[in-house]
């Protein structure tokens, strides 16, 4: 018998072990007998601000006592507001903005709009992507999760993106593995029949897959390709947007301007559940003199637009972006080449910004990873002993497949960073 009341995402539901949490600050939580750990996890890639950032708190607390509700036909100033400086920190070309609760949700519409939009029916998405568990979502979803579903993605072509370490491509170098992979979505394109594809999406930097952080000139050379067909590209960033990776949005580091760009997490580091579209001038243009078909009782929430106001602030104010861009490629980054050297189970550290990802293998000269592909919910023993030991060392990193993936709050004091990235290479060590 079944007794928790609480059904569990992506869960056997007579299996679920979680521990409970009673609060948390900064970079760290803990639970209620007082054991605390060190947060690289950030609770799903969110809490860009970490736990309780006081700003924000306020924030909430102010606009609560004001306004809780208020349906998507009105306008109010806390609205526009998120809107205005979402669009500040956007890519240039950003026209507008779409308010979801959530990334699955974002990208829903952002399909939708790619679709209405261009009158095409398909869309080409990656192997290696989480896009989310909606059923358009799921859809575009290249990963094992979407393995369990009867059917998913009607009109989704699937292609490889770039992968160096286990390259599809037999590619050796990075400039190899960028061209390489270039000419088969090109081709892709040409077999599809570009005049039916209405969008490409990416994750700019692969998140959940794996930080796979794409060679140079990869995501400027599909957006030629798309322009070249008047295809939209959609740059989801539910992970990567606000911060994580080092720029306001991972598009940045390669000064690429998407038509669609979703977000949601590092957004108001999920303190109210929030995502959207950023909308580009193409569609914005489209849907100029012609209705949206979509809505949502609860866009743009006044208590998530009151957190998006104070977050955007705080991640200016304290200059967090530019910090995580600087911990990452000074501290992180030589940390983990370190443990690459001396661990024989590392089989490569990648990652950018505060995004990183340790992919562990059973043999280096191989690079069989250290655990198969794994089925959804069903992490691989080895994998759950991994993180138990990373527990008892006071840290809590993001486990799945055969990687390790450190996503620190982007407040995490410097000193606490270096112990938390000796304490897991600790705790691989045995
Ligand atoms: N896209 C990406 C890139 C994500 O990482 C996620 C969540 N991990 C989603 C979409 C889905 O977001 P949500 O869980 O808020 O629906």
């Amino acid at each position: 018998m079944v007794s928790d009341p609480v059904f569990h995402p992506w869960s056997a539901q007579a299996k679920v072990a979680q521990e409970t949490v009673a609060g948390g600050a900064g970079a760290w939580f803990w639970n209620q007998a007082g054991e605390r750990w060190l947060d690289l996890h950030s609770q799903l890639g969110n809490l860009n601000l970490g736990h309780q950032h006081p700003a924000v708190v306020a924030a909430i607390r102010e606009q609560a006592g004001r306004l809780c509700t208020l349906a998507p036909s009105f306008r109010a100033e806390v609205r526009d507001e998120a809107a205005r400086l979402i669009l500040e920190v956007a890519p240039a070309g950003s026209r507008s903005v779409l308010f979801t609760t959530g990334g699955a949700e974002a990208v829903e519409h952002a399909l939708r709009m790619a679709r209405v939009a261009t009158g095409r029916p398909k869309i080409l998405a990656a192997h290696r992507s989480y896009h989310g568990a909606t059923e358009g979502a799921m859809g575009v979803t290249g990963d094992p999760r979407r393995w369990p579903l009867p059917t998913t993605g009607a009109g989704t072509v699937r292609f490889s993106g770039p992968y160096r370490y286990r390259s599809d491509f037999h590619a050796s170098t990075d400039a190899e593995e960028r061209d390489r992979a270039l000419d088969h979505l090109r081709r892709l394109v040409a077999y599809e029949g570009p005049a039916s594809i209405a969008a490409v999406i990416v994750e700019p930097v692969v998140g959940s897959n794996g930080v796979l952080v794409p060679p140079d000139g990869y995501l400027a050379g599909v957006r030629a390709l798309c322009d070249e067909h008047g295809i939209l590209l959609i740059a989801d960033e539910v992970m990567t947007g606000f911060g994580r990776c080092g720029a306001w949005f991972a598009s940045d580091l390669w000064q690429v301007r998407p038509d669609l760009t979703t977000f949601a997490k590092g957004v108001n580091s999920g303190y109210v559940p929030v995502g959207g579209v950023v909308v580009g001038e193409r569609v914005a243009d489209h849907f100029a003199e012609r209705p949206y078909p979509g809505g949502l009782t609860y866009s743009g929430h006044p208590l998530a637009c009151a957190s998006i106001v104070a977050s955007i602030g705080v991640l200016r104010d304290e200059g967090l972006i530019e910090r995580a861009a600087r911990l990452g490629a000074t501290v992180v980054r030589p940390l983990l080449d370190d443990l690459a050297a001396r661990l024989p189970v590392v089989g490569e550290v990648r990652g950018t910004g505060l995004a990183w990802a340790i992919e562990l293998v059973a043999d280096r000269a191989t690079r069989e990873p250290l655990v198969p592909y794994d089925a959804p919910g069903r992490p691989h023993p080895r994998m759950v002993e991994i993180l138990r030991a990373c527990r008892a060392r006071g840290v809590w990193p993001f486990v799945a497949a055969n990687r390790v993936h450190l996503f620190p709050p982007l407040v995490i004091d410097e000193d606490d960073l270096r112990a938390g990235v000796a304490e897991v290479g600790a705790a691989l060590t045995g």
